[in-house]
C-alpha cells in the first residue's frame, strides 16, 4: 500500500478525533493524534481507503427526546438535533475535500432498544425517527443515514424485536455487574472503565428524569430504581452494539460517551464542547459565542427567549447580551 493512502487514512481519523469526547482524567489522550487510540481504528480506515470506498462510522445515538420536559422542548427533533446533523455533515464535507469517496455516518437510533426501560412512548420514538430522517433529507446530508431496530426482525412487534435482540446478543446481568464493579479500579481494562462510567452517567440521567414536580417517591427510592434501570439500559445497549458490529463489520465505532484511552469506541461530540450533554437531553441555546446545549430549565432560568421554527414548533432559545452575563459563563 502506498504511503499516500496511509496519510489519507490518518488524516480522516485525525479529523474525526479533533472532536473527541474524552474523560476529564485523560488529558494525555485528548489530542487528536493520540497514537494509542488511533492505532486501534486505523486498520478499518486504511482498509476502506485502500479499496477506494467510503469509510463508514456507526454511532448509536438519537434515541428520541428525554421524557423529562424540564430538559427538552417536546418529543420531536428540534434545533438541537439540527445543529448536530449539520455538525456531522460538515465533518463529512471536510473529508470529501481530500478523499472523494468520503465518509458515511450511520446513526443507529437506539430508542426502540430501551424505550420501555426509560419510559419513552413507542409512538414518540416512531415520530422522532421519521422527523430525523426528514431533517437529514431536508438538509441534504447524503453522507448521513439512520439504522434502527424497526428495520430488522420483520413482522415482529416492538416487544418481540427487543426479546429477539436480547436472546441473540444479550449478556447476563451478573456479567455486566461484575464488569462495572471491576471498572471502578484504576487498573481496570478500558472497556471496564467505560462500563463503570456509562453506568454512573446513565444512572444520573435516569434519576434526573424521575425528579420532576409532583414526584411522590423518595430520593433514595428513585436512586435505587435508577440503578436497576441503568443496568438494563446498558445490557440492551450492549446487545444493540453487538448487532451493529455484526451488521457493519467494516465500520469504525463511534460513541456519544467519553471514552478511555485505548477504547474500541471513539467518543465524539455532537454540537460544541459538551461533555455529557446531548441534543435529546437538552435544548439548543444561541449565545454570542455560538450555540450551546443546556437543560430547558436552565435556559428558562436564564430567561432566554424561546424561538419557534418555520413549522411553528418550539425550536431553541436565544440569550440576549444582558442575559449572557449569567452564571453559566456562556
Ligand atoms: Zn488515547
Amino acid at each position: 500500500m502506498s504511503d499516500s493512502m496511509t496519510e489519507v487514512a490518518k488524516r480522516i481519523l485525525s479529523d474525526l478525533m479533533d472532536f473527541r469526547r474524552t474523560p476529564k482524567s485523560s488529558e494525555l489522550c485528548a489530542a487528536s493524534d493520540c497514537p494509542v487510540c488511533a492505532s486501534l481504528h486505523m486498520p478499518k480506515v486504511v482498509s476502506s481507503v485502500r479499496k477506494g470506498r467510503p469509510v463508514t462510522f456507526v454511532l448509536p445515538s438519537f434515541p428520541g427526546k428525554s421524557p423529562n420536559r424540564e430538559k427538552v422542548l417536546g418529543t420531536l427533533p428540534d434545533y438541537a438535533e439540527q445543529l448536530s446533523l449539520q455538525f456531522l455533515g460538515r465533518l463529512c464535507g471536510k473529508v470529501r475535500e481530500y478523499y472523494s469517496p468520503g465518509i458515511k455516518i450511520v446513526l443507529c437510533s437506539d430508542g426502540r432498544v430501551f424505550s420501555d426501560v426509560v419510559g419513552m412512548q413507542e409512538n414518540h420514538i416512531t415520530a422522532y425517527q421519521n422527523e430525523l430522517e426528514r431533517l437529514i433529507r431536508e438538509l441534504k446530508l447524503s453522507d448521513i443515514s439512520t439504522f434502527n431496530l424497526d428495520e430488522i426482525y420483520d413482522d415482529l412487534s416492538f416487544v418481540q424485536k427487543r426479546d429477539e435482540l436480547m436472546k441473540t446478543y444479550g449478556h447476563s446481568l451478573d456479567f455486566l455487574k461484575q464488569k462495572i464493579r471491576n471498572g471502578s479500579s484504576p487498573s481496570a481494562e478500558p472497556d471496564e472503565q467505560e462500563a463503570n462510567r456509562m453506568y454512573c452517567g446513565i444512572t444520573r440521567f435516569l434519576f434526573e428524569d424521575m425528579v420532576f414536580p409532583g414526584q411522590t417517591k423518595s430520593r433514595s427510592a428513585l436512586q435505587k430504581e435508577s440503578r436497576s434501570r441503568a443496568y438494563e439500559v446498558i445490557r440492551r445497549s450492549n446487545a444493540w452494539s453487538e448487532l451493529i458490529a455484526e451488521r457493519f463489520p467494516e465500520a469504525v465505532r463511534l460513541s456519544i460517551h467519553p471514552q478511555t484511552c485505548g477504547s474500541k469506541k471513539l467518543g465524539i461530540r455532537l454540537v460544541a464542547d459538551e461533555s455529557w450533554m446531548t441534543p435529546w437531553h437538552g435544548v439548543a441555546v444561541e449565545t454570542k459565542a455560538g450555540y450551546v446545549l443546556l437543560k430547558r430549565s436552565e435556559a428558562e432560568a436564564l430567561e432566554a427567549r424561546l424561538i419557534y421554527s418555520s413549522r411553528g414548533r418550539p425550536s431553541h432559545y436565544k440569550l440576549d447580551s444582558k442575559q449572557e452575563a449569567g452564571a453559566y459563563g456562556v
